[in-house]
């Protein structure tokens, strides 16, 4: 770091080792969206753009304002399911999305294509990009719940969207003939390392019910999903069947009107989320934000130097909302403050400075110190009355400034 830093990383061009840089993403100002859920697999052809599609009808079919960012920029297939052919519209103040036969609000590279079987042959950085568009510049107006349809795997495209949109859970996608273990696997860390919760898991394809005995055969085998979900303490939230009339449905732009409820249990624990969220908001007793100084979701030993502030929303011991909060820098005394403004608490840390832990106590901030493990961990505790500061400051050592001081 230069002498003369001002902390301020995102107007300033120089790489050093203390940059810190926040790739999250503001929506347009005409956007007003509620909860974000990503729809992910392991590679393309599984379903997912199925599974997102049956989802946003079931929301809105229970009356929720629905809106599907289709992020698959390089196999997008959500406008031909819902038989959308024209063009998105764009004006000075953005870009707008296409309303759907039932009024769901969609976005797809292919609503900006001259033509839908132009290819898309953009590397990584251009295509996580344009998902940012669909975020920033398209005019969402009020949404529910908007599901994102991901580009497949976990490498670098879904890992940069994931990075930039405020996704509130991911549901995992996965069929019988995959290596399901080892998706689920890298799936659930990929999620652990953005920290977003998974909602669950869907196998799809997961049966064939014969239309004559009505039996169910699995064409692939027995299905691993249950062992597989149990391993990663996530659960199975839905099987879907191969049913050839839902695959004509899609082809024929009518997913609409396909008559399902394979999904309904996803659809409950949505709503009963966001019930939930705004019960306790309102009618809770005792709210609380909880911060802990982390490095890539474990504690960090040294308060100023941590990599993000992990932020918990809590109500009545339950924790509501999580948010990352990228470390803006350690000047001295700065961080208490920047905390203290975002509403903070309660701080966790490993380490911590004599001067933070003495601004924290002026500002009525409980602090604890020689916390180790998982942030999420030890929020629970904490909530639990079983967290308790060693009270232990550091005074002398060699990285002097790095705990705050
Ligand atoms: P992905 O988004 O994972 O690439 P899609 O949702 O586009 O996959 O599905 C790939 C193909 O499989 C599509 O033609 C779709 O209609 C078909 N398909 C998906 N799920 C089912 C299902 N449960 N039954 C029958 N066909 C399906």
């Amino acid at each position: 770091m230069s002498e003369s830093c001002d902390q301020a990383c995102s107007s300033c061009g120089e790489e050093c080792e203390d940059r810190k840089v926040d790739f999250s993403e503001q929506p347009h100002e005409l956007s007003r969206i509620k909860k974000v859920i990503g729809v992910i697999s392991g590679k393309g052809g599984v379903g997912k753009s199925m599974v997102t599609s049956i989802l946003a009808v079931t929301m809105k079919r229970k009356g929720y304002n629905t809106a599907i960012l289709d992020a698959d920029i390089t196999g997008p297939s959500i406008p031909r399911a819902f038989g959308i052919n024209e063009k998105a519209r764009t004006t000075e103040l953005g870009l707008f999305p296409i309303s759907s036969k039932t009024g769901i609000e969609i976005m797809s590279i292919n609503l900006l294509l001259e033509k839908d079987t132009d290819p898309v042959i953009w590397r990584g950085p251009i295509i996580a990009n344009t998902v940012k568009q669909f975020w920033t510049d398209v005019i969402w107006g009020d949404v529910d719940y908007m599901f994102v349809d991901m580009p497949p795997g976990t490498g670098d495209v879904p890992l940069t969207v994931f990075q930039s949109l405020p996704v509130d859970g991911i549901i995992i996608v996965t069929s019988p003939q995959e290596l399901v273990s080892m998706i689920v696997a890298k799936a659930v860390k990929m999620a652990e390392m953005m920290i977003i919760p998974v909602i669950g898991l869907v196998e799809n394809m997961s049966y064939f019910q014969c239309p004559d005995c009505a039996n169910k055969h699995q064409l692939f085998g027995d299905s691993r999903i249950e062992e597989v979900a149990k391993q990663h303490g996530i659960d199975v939230m839905a099987k879907m069947p191969i049913d050839t009339s839902l695959a004509g449905a899609c082809d024929k732009g009518l997913i609409e009107l396909f008559d399902n409820n394979w999904l309904d249990h996803i659809a409950e624990f949505l709503e009963l989320e966001v019930d939930l969220e705004e019960n306790l908001k309102e009618n809770g007793e005792e709210q609380m934000k909880i911060a802990v100084a982390s490095d890539n979701g474990l504690v960090s030993g040294h308060f100023g130097h941590c990599e993000s502030f992990m932020i918990y929303d809590t109500v009545d011991g339950k924790v509501i909302k999580t948010e990352a909060v990228p470390n803006p820098g350690h000047k001295p005394g700065f961080l208490p403050v920047f905390l203290n403004d975002k509403g903070v608490n309660v701080i966790i840390s490993g380490g911590m400075g004599g001067g933070a832990v003495d601004i924290f106590n002026e500002k009525n901030i409980e602090v604890i110190t020689g916390a180790q493990g998982k942030a999420a961990d030890l929020v629970n505790s904490y909530l639990l009355g079983e967290l308790k500061s060693t009270g232990s400051v550091c005074h002398e050592h060699q990285h002097h400034d790095e705990c705050g001081e």
